[in-house]
């Protein structure tokens, strides 16, 4: 099928995480340490390629529902 294959251009992994490697665009980044903060879900998280070091903070819908509520 040509329109699957055209669809291939992003993987499926890659969209759902929605985080690419600033430095060199890879989406494979190692989770190199886990813990929450201020209600948020800190990740420190590592670059395969370059090894490059990012941080990326995640919200979870209940912890939005708290504090609306
Ligand atoms: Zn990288």
């Amino acid at each position: 099928m040509i329109a699957g294959a055209t669809r291939k251009r992003w993987p499926p992994d890659t969209r759902e995480a929605g985080i690419v490697c600033p430095k060199c665009g890879c989406a494979h980044l190692y989770v190199r340490n886990t813990r929450y903060s201020m209600g948020r879900i800190v990740r420190y998280r590592e670059c395969r390629h370059c090894g490059r070091h990012m941080t990326t903070y995640e919200v979870l819908p209940s912890m939005l529902t708290d504090r609306l509520s």
